[in-house]
């Protein structure tokens, strides 16, 4: 067993983009489980679009991470050493152990894993935060019926790949909107969407219009910026817009430039009777036994695929994290931080 737990600390509130040197590698002694606690080794450590609000100083609906404290986020690993009687050594868990390779734990907010089930890391994916946040995004605040169009950005992504393979599921026409040619290609071709846009193209906006010929029903925020410009015009009266994030906005310094857009905004909402709610997934627990049910059953008859990005050791996390704001990633992101047994 390593002698030394390995940490990525917030060294520097990143203003706009966070550079490399906002975050220090450190090594430490390894911690001891004290009573009722437990060590955990981590497999695969996540990285999410929200640990950029966790990095400012801004209030948000949950605490920020603090200067010169490991980052914060969700990680899958395997118990090492336990003093408590739930989990023991061998355990698979997915916990919120933070950006390090070992963290001790005393089992609150910590679930066991069955790799006999599924691949672990699908724990912080597809059957994980992301997987849930576009499931309840979109069939509770988006409500997608039949023969509706539902529009999805950040589409090849952890969350909008999912959505919109659920409104396909529940028999929605799926148009995605991503940032290549490749993103756009796997979108339609592996996940299966009805179209796929890409939104850096000149033709963007009459490429979207064309595949959305009923106009837009759902649209499934994950971006803001041009792309929401774009999709506005294009929504049906009784349009629903679960607002999930905004990533285009997370490195931004000050309001875009250009005119003001808040009263067409407005005027569109008003005329249109549409209804833009914005959520967060921790508020929705009590959605979880209907989302495993229904997850584990879509992936086990092929209706919901995934792509996982994964990115090998901790110290490359502060680069993928960085490159995550800029469309690096090609599905879901995350860093192994060591041997995953259950792949071998
Ligand atoms: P993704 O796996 O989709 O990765 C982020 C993607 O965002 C990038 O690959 C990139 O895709 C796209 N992107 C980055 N910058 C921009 C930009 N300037 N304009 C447009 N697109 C951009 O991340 P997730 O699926 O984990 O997250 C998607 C969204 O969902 C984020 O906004 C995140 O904050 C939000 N979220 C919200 C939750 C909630 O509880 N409300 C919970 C989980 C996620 P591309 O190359 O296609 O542009």
């Amino acid at each position: 067993m390593a002698d030394k737990n390995t940490q990525i600390l917030l060294k520097n509130r990143p203003v706009g983009e966070p550079k490399e040197s906002d975050f220090e590698i450190v090594e430490v002694d390894m911690p001891e489980p004290g009573a009722g606690e437990f060590l955990v080794r981590s497999i695969y450590m996540s990285l999410d679009p929200y640990m950029r609000g966790r990095m400012s100083e801004q209030k948000s609906y949950s605490a920020n991470a603090g200067l010169n404290e490991v980052m914060l986020g969700g990680s899958v690993g395997q118990v090492l050493k336990s003093n408590n009687d739930k989990f023991k050594e061998g355990d698979y868990v997915v916990a919120f152990g933070g950006w390090q390779t070992h963290h001790i734990s005393d089992g609150a907010g910590v679930m066991k894993l069955d790799p006999s089930m599924a691949p672990i890391s699908t724990a912080i994916g597809v059957l994980g935060m992301p997987g849930l946040t576009a499931y309840v995004g979109l069939l509770d605040y988006g409500e997608p019926k039949e023969g509706e169009t539902v529009v999805v950005a950040a589409a090849s992504g952890a969350v909008g790949s999912v959505v919109g393979q659920i409104a396909q599921i529940k028999g929605a026409r799926a148009i995605g909107i991503a940032g290549s040619k490749d993103k756009c290609d796997f979108v339609v071709n592996e996940l299966g969407f009805d179209a796929c846009l890409n939104y850096k193209d000149p033709n963007f906006a009459a490429d979207l219009k064309a595949a959305c010929p009923d106009g837009v029903d759902v649209y499934f925020e994950n971006v803001g910026g041009v792309v929401f410009d774009t999709v506005l015009p294009l929504l049906n009266d009784f349009a629903r817009i679960p607002l999930c994030g905004l990533i285009s906005q997370y490195n931004a310094t000050e309001l875009p430039a250009g005119p003001n857009m808040l009263g067409n905004f407005m005027g569109n909402m008003l005329i249109k009777r549409m209804r833009l709610k914005g959520f967060i997934i921790s508020d929705h627990p009590e959605r979880m036994p209907d989302f495993f049910r229904d997850m584990s059953g879509w992936i086990a008859s092929g209706k919901i695929k995934y792509r996982e990005d994964i990115v090998e050791g901790i110290e490359n996390a502060p680069a993928a994290f960085i490159g995550l704001l800029k469309g690096k990633n090609f599905g879901k992101l995350s860093v192994r931080l060591s041997d995953d047994e259950t792949r071998k």
